[in-house]
């Protein structure tokens, strides 16, 4: 089975959409996602415009602060601030990559826990790992989202993730414990890699390899989500081998079409969470 991460993220959009007209006709507020974006490395821009678009659909007020290559972290602390303050903004994203005079550390602290929708402040990744409520990175999130509707109950099942990073591999570890998987982590250090894959009945690839998982690397019926996004001349290839792969499968994800859309369906999610976190 492939997983139509399109399908399942436009089921999720429209289930928000509905919720915030809803609530708009209760306390007839919306809520809003404030994302700073600096410099104009050309993916950030398009990733930009893509979440600005989906937030502006599902009725989410959606505000992007640009700012020069050169931008001074004093200035950019002062603006987060502000909008940590600011009674009408329910989200803030600080879109990365940061150019070399901004520190990246010090501006995910800077951003206040009830309106990190990136999920990525330390109070957010600790009350994650404490298996406390919590807001959780995004692009994990939407993985465990598709996990589960292959596999609802997840207890017992073995998950290996590949890749250690705290934008994805470490939050989806966290996830998956809390369903009580056993879970084991690879990275580039470790030894063995196939041998580790091949012990999982949920594997994520979350590398940034292409083609990385190859066919004698996973046992029958596994379910495989390939979080990798790699470019190979002008194709879009995962981390995963997919057409090698996919028939020993349960399911799994395509590059481009699984979990990419599931991320920015996740990014309103969390947005409209924050909202009703403020609001509610
Ligand atoms: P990252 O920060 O570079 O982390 C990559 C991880 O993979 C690291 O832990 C690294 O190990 C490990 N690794 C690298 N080469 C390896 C190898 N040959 N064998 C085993 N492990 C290896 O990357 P990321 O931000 O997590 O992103 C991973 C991929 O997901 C990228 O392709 C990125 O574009 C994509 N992505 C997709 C979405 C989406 O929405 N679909 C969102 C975010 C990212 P070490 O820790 O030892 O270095």
């Amino acid at each position: 089975m492939i997983i139509d991460g399109k399908k399942e993220a436009e089921i999720i959009r429209k289930e928000l959409q509905e919720e915030i007209l809803n609530l708009k006709s209760k306390i007839n507020k919306t809520p809003s996602l404030t994302v700073i974006l600096i410099g104009d490395y050309a993916p950030s821009q398009i990733y930009v415009k893509n979440k600005e678009k989906s937030a502006k659909e599902v009725g989410i007020n959606s505000e992007v602060i640009k700012y020069p290559k050169n931008v001074s972290e004093e200035e950019i602390l002062k603006k987060i601030n502000e909008l940590n303050k600011n009674k009408n903004v329910s989200g803030i994203l600080v879109q990365l990559p940061l150019p070399d005079q901004i520190n990246k550390e010090k501006i995910i602290n800077a951003i206040h826990p009830s309106k990190d929708v990136d999920g990525f402040n330390p109070v957010n990744v600790g009350n994650l790992s404490s298996g406390y409520k919590s807001i959780v990175p995004c692009t994990p999130l939407g993985c465990l989202l598709l996990i589960k509707k292959i596999e609802p109950n997840l207890t017992g099942k073995h998950a290996v993730i590949i890749g250690r990073s705290n934008l994805n591999g470490k939050p989806m570890a966290q996830l998956l414990l809390k369903e009580n998987c056993t879970v084991t982590i690879v990275h580039s250090k470790s030894k063995n890699l196939k041998n580790e894959c091949l012990k999982a009945d949920i594997l994520v690839a979350a590398v940034g390899v292409p083609n990385l998982v190859k066919k004698d690397w996973v046992k029958n019926d596994v379910i495989v989500i390939d979080v990798g996004i790699n470019k190979i001349g002008e194709k879009i290839v995962g981390d995963v081998n997919f057409e090698e792969v996919k028939n020993k499968t349960k399911a799994i994800t395509p590059v481009p079409g699984g979990v990419g859309p599931m991320t920015i369906a996740c990014l309103l999610k969390n947005t409209l969470e924050c909202f009703k976190a403020h609001q509610l």
